[in-house]
């Protein structure tokens, strides 16, 4: 799948990854203004225009990447794995996607909801999920 930021000086590729998932938690909505919606895509993706891209360490285990030239946010990478989660929004028109979960539910803000129907997991079912075995 191809994705590109507003300018066009970072350029994504991917497998095909067609669930989305959105994340209520405080800081991707401090990030992005409002919950991240966005595609897990694996690690394996491949980036032009890496010199127009700028990562910030947003904590010990992540960084958030986004173009210098135009501040389209490009990636969260999940740095123990090297998977990138890719913003939903930066993929081609007509790239079908399946919005499919929602995490850190317990997060999410009174003043919106999702009409979709998705599977929904807390804060703790999250990290109960990805913690280290
Ligand atoms: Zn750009
Ligand atoms: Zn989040």
């Amino acid at each position: 799948m191809k994705a590109h930021c507003l300018c066009n000086a970072v350029r994504i590729e991917t497998g095909e990854y067609r669930e989305a998932g959105a994340c209520h938690c405080g800081m991707c909505r401090r990030w992005g203004g409002g919950p991240l919606l966005a595609v897990h895509c694996g690690s394996a993706v491949t980036i032009t225009g890496e010199e127009h891209l700028r990562a910030y360490r947003s904590s010990d285990w992540a960084e958030r990447a986004f173009c210098s030239q135009c501040g389209s946010h490009l990636y969260y990478r999940f740095l123990p794995t090297g998977e990138y989660i890719i913003p939903a929004g930066l993929f081609e028109a007509g790239t079908a996607l399946d919005f499919r979960s929602e995490i850190f539910i317990d997060h999410k803000p009174a003043y919106y909801d999702f009409a979709n129907n998705t599977e929904k997991l807390t804060e703790a079912e999250v990290l109960a999920q990805y913690a280290p075995q």
